[in-house]
Formats: C-alpha cells, sequence, structure tokens
C-alpha cells in the first residue's frame, strides 16, 4: 500500500477506424476555425486527405518537418502559420511532425490537434524535444500538451513494419518505465499493463500481417495507453540513456529504443520486483526480461547499436555521459555498470541480470 497523487489531463481523445473524418469537427470544438495542417514530406498525400475532410477551413499546408524538430524549420513554419492566418494546427505524422506543432504552439499559442502514425506516444505528453546548433534540449510545460488527438486506425496500416516495431517498443519503453516511477499511481499502473499487453500482442501480428486491421486497432491503442504514461509520470534510466546515446551519437530514436529497452529493465529488476511482476504478466510470460527477450527475437528490427552506426570505443565516452547528471533511477548506476549496459545493447546480446 503506497499513498499516491493522480492528475488527470484534460486532452479530448477520439480513437476508431475512419476517425479522420471528424478533424473539421474536432477541429472546431478546440475553438479553430482556420488551422494549418503540418506533416513531413513523406506524409504530404495524407495531409492532403485531411486538408480536404477540413472542407475548406483549412488554410494551408506545411509539409516541411523533420527529425529532431530544429528550431529553424519552426521558424519557418511559425512565420508560414502567420502569413496565412491560422488560428490553429494540425499535425499528421508521427513524432517528429507532433513535435513541430508543440514547438510552434509553444511560441504562439496557437491550439494543436495531432493525428498520430506511428506508436511513439508523443501526442499524449507535454514534453518537447528541439534542436538548435546540433545541440537537443528537451522541456516540459503544460501548455506544450495537445488539446486534442484523432487515433484513426486506418492512417497506421502503411505504417512500415521496421517503423511499427521499433516505435511500438518506444511506446512500451514508455509504460514500463511508469510501473516503477517515483510519481506512479494506481491508475497509471492499469494503462500501462494493458498498453504492453496489447501492444506486445500486435507487434509480432503486425510482422506477420502489416495490414492486419485487429492488430493494427490493438497497437494504437496500445500506443495511446503508453503516451499518456509518459505524460502523466516521470521516466528514468532507461529514457535518459536512449536521450544520451541517441542524442550525442545522432542515432534513430525508436530504433536506440528497441536495442536498450530490455537491458535497461534488466539492469532495473532487482529494485523493482513490484514492477517486474506486473511487466512479466502483461508480457504473458514467467519472466520479464525473457519476456521482453522473447518479443524483440520475434520482430525483424536492428539488435544492436553497433548496426545503428554506433562505434565500439564510442561506449566509454556514452558511459561516462551516462552518469554525468545524476536523476533518479530506482536503483544507482555507477560507470561500471553503465558501460556494461552500453557493450551490451551496442553487441546486441540478449538482456541479463547486471550485477
Ligand atoms: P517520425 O515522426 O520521425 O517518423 C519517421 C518517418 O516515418 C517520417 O518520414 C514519417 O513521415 C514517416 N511516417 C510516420 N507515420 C507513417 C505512416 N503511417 N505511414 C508511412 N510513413 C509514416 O518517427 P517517430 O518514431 O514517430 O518519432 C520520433 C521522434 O519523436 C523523435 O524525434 C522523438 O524524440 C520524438 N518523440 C517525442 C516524444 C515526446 O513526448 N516529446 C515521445 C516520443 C517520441
Amino acid at each position: 500500500m503506497q499513498p499516491f497523487t493522480y492528475e488527470s489531463h484534460p486532452t479530448r481523445v477520439v480513437f476508431g477506424d475512419g476517425t479522420i473524418r471528424q478533424v473539421r469537427d474536432v477541429c472546431e470544438r478546440s475553438g479553430m476555425r482556420r488551422p494549418l495542417v503540418l506533416s513531413t514530406p513523406q506524409q504530404l498525400d495524407q495531409a492532403e486527405v485531411v486538408a480536404g475532410y477540413l472542407a475548406g477551413m483549412g488554410v494551408g499546408i506545411f509539409d516541411g518537418a523533420v527529425m529532431h524538430t530544429p528550431v529553424d524549420v519552426t521558424e519557418k513554419a511559425r512565420a508560414f502559420a502567420e502569413t496565412r492566418g491560422a488560428d490553429g494546427l494540425v499535425a499528421i505524422g508521427g513524432g517528429s511532425t507532433t513535435g513541430l506543432a508543440k514547438a510552434i504552439s509553444i511560441r504562439t499559442g496557437l491550439p494543436q490537434l495531432i493525428i498520430p502514425t506511428t506508436y511513439a506516444g508523443s501526442e499524449m505528453t507535454p514534453i518537447l524535444g528541439e534542436t538548435k546548433d546540433g545541440l537537443k534540449t528537451t522541456r516540459s510545460d503544460s501548455k506544450i500538451r495537445p488539446h486534442a488527438v484523432i487515433y484513426d486506425v486506418g492512417l497506421t496500416l502503411e505504417l512500415p513494419k521496421v517503423l511499427s516495431a521499433t516505435s511500438g517498443l518506444n511506446a512500451i519503453a514508455h509504460a514500463a518505465e511508469a510501473l516503477y516511477a517515483r510519481d506512479g499511481n494506481p491508475i497509471i499502473a492499469l494503462m500501462a499493463q494493458e498498453g504492453i499487453a496489447a501492444l506486445s500482442k500486435a507487434l509480432p501480428e503486425i510482422e506477420a500481417s502489416p495490414r492486419d486491421p485487429a492488430a493494427r486497432w490493438n497497437a494504437l491503442y496500445g500506443a495511446w495507453l503508453c503516451g499518456t504514461c509518459l505524460g502523466s509520470v516521470g521516466m528514468a534510466l532507461h529514457h535518459k540513456l536512449c536521450h544520451t546515446i541517441a542524442g550525442s551519437l545522432n542515432l534513430p530514436h525508436a530504433e536506440t529504443h528497441a536495442i536498450v529497452l530490455p537491458h535497461s529493465l534488466a539492469f532495473n529488476a532487482p529494485a523493482t520486483p513490484d514492477a517486474m511482476l506486473m511487466l512479466q504478466k502483461a508480457l504473458k510470460s514467467t519472466d520479464a526480461i525473457e519476456g521482453l527477450n522473447l518479443l524483440t527475437s520475434k520482430l525483424d528490427i536492428p539488435r544492436s547499436l553497433m548496426e545503428l552506426g554506433m562505434r565500439e570505443y564510442d561506449i566509454s565516452d556514452a558511459a561516462d555521459k551516462a552518469v554525468l547528471n545524476p536523476y533518479w533511477n530506482p536503483r544507482s548506476l555507477s560507470r561500471d555498470f553503465a558501460f556494461e549496459l552500453i557493450r551490451r545493447a551496442w553487441a546486441g546480446e540478449p538482456a541479463r541480470a547486471i550485477n
């Protein structure tokens, strides 16, 4: 029995298949009359579909969203929004496009409607990571949290298999760390278990059959729950480590999460027995770490940080950075343990206890 604090957040969430057709209505409910649509160049076709459903209400499309939310792109998009007289933002895409909407919104106060097409979960959080002159900074502010989210399963059917698997594991990472968060609570623990259960069932099914609508539904449902966990409680070692490694070596975000996750959880396992029990149940396994190893083994994803381009001599520097700025974690991390954890992820070994 532990005392807890629970805070709910007022984002309107519409979930289903074909829900994109409600975009005009959801915009109006959020007070928008002249929304600007945001996307990456790769998803311009989906942005045009959104603009179609806005039925003349939209003031244009800015399709310049890119990874890591560079400030110069944000400034360009903000100027475009201003020129067009936009009074709101509709972002369709993954965490990168959501990041652009958040970055414009925090500078202008414009309301945001996010239509996520990956499982990364950024749409449910008040967190924004931005880059300027190659440096990444992250901040959290309740004003960054999007006003409304439309989850449309149909938009995820074409999400490439690797991005499905890696962004799905990125989502599982949010929920797994929520299970032992310092400011955790029973509601978030329930959401975390349900999210992990839904995604861990769906991801191997998507691997076998990417257009399976039931699997896609489950995965997106799980992603919503896991994103809610990230947006509600604090994260620990796993997120800090991925932030440090991916940020300093410019490694891809979701892939880095997918590879590091079983190792960081294996390190924290001795200090988090209750969380491991919940995790193993959600994974339908007899052991949480074996369950994660088995899940990742079923997915066709990069297995090691080496495959992502990290060099062996980068391990030492990454270990130094991992222990440089102390942060809360259920188990304290020495430099030797950090080195060993990162080395195993670099080599692509199966996760096991680190003692
Ligand atoms: P992404 O947004 O970078 O997308 C990768 C590529 O896939 C893009 O070209 C995109 O257009 C394309 N794509 C996305 N959905 C598609 C679909 N359904 N069909 C076809 N192509 C599609 O990838 P991501 O993993 O969603 O996001 C990663 C970024 O999000 C990172 O920068 C990360 O830092 C950030 N992130 C932020 C938070 C937060 O709370 N602030 C949480 C998670 C991730």
